[in-house]
């Protein structure tokens, strides 16, 4: 006699261990994303029929899927069809269905279940069912498999039908489950839920036996994912805060004659963030902080007086912006506030010539350079810092998280501070950036006055040329923003283009274009006269969308706004309002405007707070794009739902905080632990090392 060992199957056994499962069915499994047992058992169906209650004939109504059981009472063939009249206790109806071969084996005087579509069968006023699946009841006792429960609907392919993929399931989950589906989150934490069990979960997941079972099957598999990945992000930072050493900020007399020269009163929000940051900064471990607040609440001074707490402490810091624009921008702001008090804060870009650029990479080098501003040239090759604590990263969310960490790999071990003015919603914050402390700027400066935003045609031009003239006479400034450059792109209104109409309906007026093309000394030129009062209107691409600070323009005007994403169109409207007369943002619609264009446009009008408008587009949108993380696969849940499962999230956060506390290397927890490095192994490696 052979021994025979019992084969050892996990979840990441491939899909060909089950019965009737061979290459071909492997390759058709695999189109709908399912490899592997664990793919098959989290296999969401995209939707269910309520097979529970068949109905009696005579309630059957037109227009619904319906599940009977009833007798054949007639049947034959007819033009390639089969048609039947069926009978129970209340009534009869007909059935027809598209094929001749069914009254090979379906007589008169079967019992039959049935299901599917029913309608009006107009000639005889009798509902109908439309060639719906049906299953023969030999014996009076049988119980259908056809209704009689809820049933799962999988993502269709071609090759393979509904009954195939629910063998497959069963088949996966009867064989395999007990030995692949072992329980990993920690018992109290379960009881503290009431979640349900991780193998009954996945069951009523594939097959509800009612709402409440399924809804508590939906919310366990989605705390699981919450849970995982906010426990592995924690693990990750811990295991990275181990290893790198920050160098401790305090402030001190730089610091202080900083807050005393403000030209304004900062506001509480403002000072709270402060506090905050410097708290963080005198740790040993990394600061690791998002800073959010709407666009113009004042991120820049938390920022400067972070890194004047750095000079402070002797240590160098950098602020990174995402465009040369913003760089330019930042650079002579900062050094506005910072140079008076002794500072030595330095531009580089990717656009140096050779030898400027080698001049700043000497004063990096040897710390005579305090702070530098610049893009993402900051962390090439070639730049190495004498001492950076501190880095910053404006409009955080233009970079992604994989930038993010890119740039904390390439210092030694920098506090850094990310800041984002689209804000990020609170559940993407904590999905996503679950690493990330946050502080909200939910206050704007004293004195603002909500910007007016309006939804216009183009043929109201002149009415629009009327409002720029008046705003141009007070002294303020206008942006006039189009989709692209050039005509030839898509029928849209270009720059140059709006540039010659401006002109011509103005020509009292001074206007200038700025878009990306232009060579970086010509743009900061333009946007230097700008900010200085010497151009009234500015035609624009959006190159002037983030973080563009000039507070005396009034009025934005879009053209074909419809082009523009919900955050992208919030972000041109905070280029206004920045001070404190009234500002205006004009939404100009095309012709050919889509429906969702058009609705953007009306959400705009209707909403001005940033945070709601962010609401909104993380359920337009989804969350990948937002994030820029799609490829990452970070928010690529199987079933948790950003805004739907809120509540669940928050729970998972806390929970995974309090455990990893208390235990945090998960050595309490192995089965925990292994379900982590499993499922997000290889996404947490990524993110630490890239
Ligand atoms: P954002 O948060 O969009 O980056 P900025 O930092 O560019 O905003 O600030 C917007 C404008 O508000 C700037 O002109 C800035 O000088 C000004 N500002 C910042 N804080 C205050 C304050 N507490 N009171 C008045 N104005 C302020
Ligand atoms: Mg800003």
């Amino acid at each position: 006699m052979t021994l025979q060992k019992s084969p050892s199957f996990s979840l990441n056994s491939p899909v060909t261990v089950l019965a009737g499962v061979g290459p071909k069915k492997a390759q058709a499994l695999g189109r709908i994303g399912v490899f592997t047992l664990e793919d098959i058992f989290y296999l969401m169906p995209r939707r269910y029929e309520d097979r529970r209650t068949p109905k009696p004939l005579s309630l059957l109504q037109p227009g619904n899927v319906e599940c009977a059981v009833a007798y054949v009472s007639e049947i034959k063939e007819r033009n390639g069809r089969t048609e039947a009249i069926i009978a129970d206790n209340s009534g009869t109806a007909r059935v027809v269905w598209f094929t001749d071969k069914i009254a090979a084996f379906v007589r008169k005087g079967m019992r039959l279940a049935l299901y599917g579509p029913v309608s009006d069968y107009d000639y005889y006023i009798e509902p109908q069912f439309s060639h719906p699946e049906f299953e023969i009841l030999y014996r009076q006792s049988q119980q259908p498999k056809l209704i009689g429960k809820i049933f799962p609907v999988y993502p269709g392919t071609a090759d393979l039908t509904q009954r195939t993929i629910k063998k497959f399931v069963d088949t996966a989950i009867e064989k395999y489950a007990d030995n692949c589906l072992t329980e990993f989150i920690p018992k109290k934490i379960m009881k503290r839920y009431t979640l349900i069990p991780l193998k009954d979960a996945v069951l009523q997941i594939h097959s509800p036996d009612n709402e409440e079972t399924f809804i508590a099957a939906r919310n366990r598999l989605a705390f699981d994912e919450f849970f995982l990945l906010q426990a592995g992000v924690k693990m990750r930072r811990r295991a990275f805060s181990g290893k790198y050493k920050a160098h401790p900020i305090k402030a001190g007399e730089t610091f202080d004659r900083l807050i005393e020269n403000l030209p304004f009163k900062m506001t509480d929000a403002q000072k709270a963030a402060i506090h905050e940051i410097l708290c963080d900064m005198e740790s040993l471990y990394p600061m690791n902080r998002l800073l959010q607040g709407d666009v113009g609440s004042g991120k820049t001074l938390v920022a400067v007086s972070a890194m004047a707490a750095a000079f402070d402490s002797g240590v160098q810091s950098a602020f990174m912006a995402p465009t040369e624009i913003l760089a330019q921008q930042h650079y002579l702001s900062l050094s506005k506030l910072l140079e008076p008090l002794g500072i030595n804060i330095t531009l580089l870009t990717g656009s140096l010539k050779p030898s400027e650029r080698k001049k700043i990479l000497n004063g990096l080098a040897d710390g005579s350079i305090n702070i530098a501003v610049g893009t993402h040239a900051l962390f090439s090759e070639g730049v190495s810092f004498k001492e950076l604590a501190l880095a910053i990263v404006d409009e955080q969310h233009r970079f992604g998280v994989l930038q993010r960490s890119g740039l904390t790999s390439k210092a030694e071990a920098p506090h850094v501070l990310a800041m984002t003015a689209t804000p990020i919603p609170r559940t993407m914050v904590m999905s996503v950036y679950g690493d990330l402390e946050v502080s909200v700027l939910n206050e704007m400066p004293k004195g603002r006055k909500k910007i007016k935003t309006v939804a216009m045609k183009a043929k109201n031009f002149n009415d629009i040329c009327r409002k720029i003239r008046e705003e141009v006479s007070k002294g303020h400034q206008v942006y006039w923003v189009c989709p692209v450059i050039d005509e030839s792109e898509r029928g849209l209104v270009s720059v140059t283009s709006a540039y010659d109409v401006l002109t011509a309906a103005m020509p009292e007026l001074r206007t200038a274009i700025i878009h990306g093309q232009l060579p970086i000394d010509e743009k900061a030129n333009i946007m230097q006269d700008f900010s200085a009062g010497n151009i009234d209107v500015l035609v624009s691409t959006v190159v002037i969308e983030v973080g563009v600070d000039v507070p005396n323009a009034t009025m934005i005007v879009i053209q074909d706004a419809g082009q523009f994403g919900l955050a992208q169109l919030h972000q041109l409207r905070g280029r206004v309002g920045r001070g404190k007369a009234q500002s205006y943002c004009v939404l100009l619609a095309n012709d050919g405007i889509t429906e969702a264009g058009a609705e953007r446009i009306s959400t705009m009008v209707n909403i001005s707070d940033g945070f709601e408008l962010a609401e909104h587009d993380l359920i337009q949108r989804g969350p990948g794009e937002i994030c820029g993380t799609h490829q990452h696969g970070v928010t690529d849940f199987r079933v948790a739902d950003l805004v739907r499962d809120v509540k669940i999230l928050e729970a998972a956060r806390k929970e995974a905080q309090t455990l990893l506390n208390d235990d945090p290397d998960l050595s309490g927890e192995p089965e925990l632990k292994g379900e982590i490095l499993r499922r997000l192994g290889e996404v947490l490696e990524l993110a630490a090392t890239s």
